[in-house]
């Protein structure tokens, strides 16, 4: 079993590793857990999922003042879709606002 904090609501869910690249739902609000693009995070939701997840969490600080960070943005993107799901999942991709 796997601990996934949910990117709807920040609920964690408790999910066998092999149900991970199912289209899992979230217990509590019944969003999919996994949709291959990136979660904004704000700070309490940021902590949670790095401290709560058993899963690592890849995340892009991020500023919109910031013109790299704009250049950045569809790469992240589409690195999020490549990686989630996936039963080997080794990165969860998180935005978080600088
Ligand atoms: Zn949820």
């Amino acid at each position: 079993m796997k601990h996934i904090v949910c990117g709807h609501c920040a609920a964690i869910n408790r999910l066998p590793a092999a149900r991970i690249s199912d289209r899992a739902k979230c217990g509590k609000c019944g969003g999919v857990i996994f949709e291959g693009k990136p979660v904004d995070l704000n700070s309490q939701t940021f902590a949670r999922h790095v401290s709560r997840s058993d899963i690592p969490v890849v995340v892009d600080f991020w500023a919109d003042w910031c013109g790299p960070c704009k250049v950045m943005a569809p790469a992240f993107a589409q690195a999020a879709g490549e990686l989630e799901p996936a039963p080997q999942l080794t990165a969860w991709i998180r935005k978080f606002a600088a």
